[in-house]
This record gives structure tokens, C-alpha cells and sequence, in this order.
């Protein structure tokens, strides 16, 4: 066999995972489908602007080894996500804090907001949250809710706040100080130059081929290495012999304006139900640019259908059940290993996938 490893998707968990096995003395091809290496972290210079082509990535991670991991990579500037999230005519800030309620409620101090979201919560009489909506109601009391939550998320998911899981919301922060970070964790930044050059400098030397579908690569090379990483969808990998799993797609409406400050914000969300978009990104402001022109990008979020591109695995029962029939397969693959975003139809953030490329590295390759 000439590899091995052959590494199918030239993302950041293929990416980690090719780069530790070249470190070994492996010998790895990667592949990918798309026509360049990155996946969905892929950024591109537009007008001298790093454009996060398939949505707006921010590294942000608690565990100090796995910072230490990235920064190999990259220099990170100290961009701190603070979104804003506009309602019919209001404006907030985000995530939900001292400055979003002083908005909604015209109070000024903790106490006055814990009062307030305690009756909301209490007339909500949730005890034990079951659901998105009422893990909401129970967190952060009706307004919230109503206002800043539950468009945006029927939005986002294209589904009712009832029938989805509850700890999507837990994903955000709540807090009673005045604090715009959108993260708790201690390192947060935005790699200067682009996520691209990190993928290149994992990758450098090592044999990448783009614009190679697997399922085709795989009948007319089926002995090519001797184990295989797998980072596409799950289910695809198989057949979609059980079923199709879910997914949700983003397509992105990006523009080049000739002006330099559109929004004032990287990151501003829309969350009533009457914008068809979720959100709107302005790449320049991650990495503080100070061009004459601005790119930005409306996000829709739709259901995936075959020939799309996934983003998001939803997350609820139907599909929890059915990838977990999927992981039974998987499991019985010896020569294959499944990761990623889709290979683990998993909602995961960039420091867990990287976190997890390593800790498979560690059984596989130690
Ligand atoms: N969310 C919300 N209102 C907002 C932003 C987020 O209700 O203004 C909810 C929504 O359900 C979303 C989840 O929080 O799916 C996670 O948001 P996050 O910003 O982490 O999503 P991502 O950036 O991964 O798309």
C-alpha cells in the first residue's frame, strides 16, 4: 500500500490529524472535494479583507495546550466577539448581560435585572427544561426569549423552539456584569493573515489532492492506504444505508460595498422573523481593518438537501438516534476513522475538533 493514511477532507480535523501523522513518519494523502484546502474555516483575500467564505469562524477555547497548539500556526490578533443583535427597530447587545437588559427594562443595576427575569422566570413555571424553549424561559424570562431567541433560532434551525435540544442554548453566555464577550473563555482571537495559511503550514509537505471526490478516488484506488480518516458525512460514507441524517445549510449573500464602515460590527444578528437573513458579517472588522471598501455577507439558513453544503448537524432525538446507528457501523470499520463537524455529526467548535484530531492521534499514533 502507498499510504498510510488517506485523509478524506482537508479541514481543520483532517488537517491536525495529517500533519501529527506526517510528524510520526506516516505517510498521508489528502484529499478533498472542494477545489481548495481548509474546509469550512477556508478564508480568501477580497479587497485586501480575509472573507471566512463559509461563515464567520472565531477561535476561542478554555484549554491552554490546545491554544498553545493553534498558535504554532498562527499569530492571533486580540479580537473579542461582541455581536449585537437588532429587533424590529431596537437594538442590543449580546450575549445576554447587564447592557442587553438595561436596554429592554431601562434598569441600571443586577438586582433590578434579577428581579425582573425571576417573575418572567416564575410565570414561566419551568422546573426542569426539556426543550430549547423552555431552557430559554427558565434562563432568562419571556422578553429574552421573545426578543433576542426565539426568531433567530426558528431561523436558524428552521424549526419550532419545542422541538429542539436544549443545550444550543447553553452554547451562550448569561451574566449579570456589564460584559459584551460572547465567549467565557480565557483565549479568544482571529488568526492574522487568514485561516487558510494555517492549514497550509499543517499540510506543507504533504501530497494534497483538491477536486477528488472520495466515493469516486475510493473504486478506482481502493487499496491505497492502509487506514483511512473519513471527515465527510457519516452517513453518506455508508450509503445513507440507514437513512439521511439532517442538516442545516448556509448560503451567503456577500458584497463588496464602496464604503468602510457598513455596520460598525463584525457580527450583528437579526432576530425577528420578518428579516429573512440570520445575521449579517463584516469580515474587515475581525482583524480591525482599515480598507476604503467593506465585504459583507447576509446568512440564510436553510435544510440541507443532497448537493448542498452541510454546516450544522441537527442535534434533536430523530437524528441523535439515527447517527448513533450510524456510530454502530463505524465502530465495526476497523480500517476507518470518522471526525469532524460531519464524520461525528457533532455541533463542535474549532478548539474541540482540533482537541479531538489530537486525541485520536494519541491512540492512533502513540
Ligand atoms: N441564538 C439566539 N439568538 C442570537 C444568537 C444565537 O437565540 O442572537 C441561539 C440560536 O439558537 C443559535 C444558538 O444560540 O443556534 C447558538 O448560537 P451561536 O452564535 O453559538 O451559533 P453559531 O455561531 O455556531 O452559528
Amino acid at each position: 500500500m502507498k499510504y498510510d493514511y488517506l485523509v478524506v477532507g482537508a479541514g481543520l480535523y483532517g488537517a491536525v490529524f495529517a500533519y501529527e501523522a506526517k510528524k510520526k513518519g506516516k505517510k498521508v494523502l489528502v484529499i478533498d472535494k472542494r477545489s481548495h484546502i481548509g474546509g469550512n474555516i477556508y478564508t480568501e483575500n477580497v479587497e485586501n479583507i480575509q472573507v471566512h467564505k463559509y461563515g464567520a469562524h472565531i477561535f476561542h477555547t478554555s484549554d491552554r495546550k490546545i491554544w498553545d497548539y493553534m498558535n504554532q500556526f498562527a499569530q492571533f490578533n486580540h479580537y473579542i466577539n461582541s455581536p449585537v443583535a437588532i429587533y424590529k427597530e431596537e437594538l442590543y447587545n449580546l450575549p445576554f448581560n447587564m447592557n442587553t437588559f438595561s436596554r429592554l427594562w431601562n434598569i441600571k443595576t443586577p438586582a433590578q435585572a434579577k428581579e425582573i427575569i425571576e417573575k418572567q422566570r416564575r410565570e414561566a413555571g419551568i422546573t426542569d427544561p426539556q426543550n430549547l424553549e423552555e431552557q430559554a424561559l427558565s434562563l432568562a424570562g419571556r422578553d429574552v426569549y421573545e426578543k433576542l431567541i426565539k426568531g433567530y433560532t426558528e431561523k436558524q434551525w428552521g424549526r419550532d423552539c419545542r422541538d429542539l435540544p436544549a443545550f444550543i442554548i447553553k452554547r451562550l453566555p448569561f451574566r449579570f456584569t456589564f460584559d459584551n464577550n460572547y465567549f467565557n473563555d480565557p483565549y479568544q482571537g482571529i488568526p492574522i493573515g487568514g485561516y487558510t495559511g494555517i492549514i497550509e503550514k499543517m499540510l506543507y509537505g504533504i501530497e494534497v489532492m483538491t477536486d477528488t471526490d472520495y466515493f469516486a478516488f475510493r473504486k478506482s484506488n481502493p487499496n491505497i492506504a492502509a487506514k483511512t480518516v473519513f471527515t465527510g458525512m457519516i452517513d453518506e460514507y455508508f450509503g445513507f444505508k440507514l437513512g439521511t441524517l439532517e442538516y442545516r445549510t448556509v448560503r451567503f449573500e456577500t458584497e463588496v460595498l464602496d464604503c468602510d464602515n457598513y455596520q460598525g460590527n463584525a457580527v450583528v444578528n437579526y432576530t425577528d422573523r420578518e428579516v429573512p437573513y440570520t445575521r449579517i458579517i463584516e469580515h474587515k472588522h475581525f482583524e480591525f481593518g482599515q480598507q476604503p471598501k467593506t465585504v459583507i455577507s447576509r446568512e440564510y439558513s436553510t435544510e440541507w438537501h443532497s448537493g448542498m453544503e452541510p454546516y450544522y448537524p441537527v442535534n434533536d432525538e430523530k437524528n441523535s438516534a439515527l447517527f448513533a446507528r450510524y456510530q454502530t457501523l463505524a465502530e465495526q470499520e476497523k480500517t476507518v476513522i470518522f471526525g469532524g463537524r460531519l464524520g461525528g455529526y457533532k455541533y463542535y467548535d474549532m478548539d474541540k475538533v482540533v482537541a479531538a484530531a489530537l486525541a485520536e492521534v494519541k491512540t492512533e499514533l502513540y
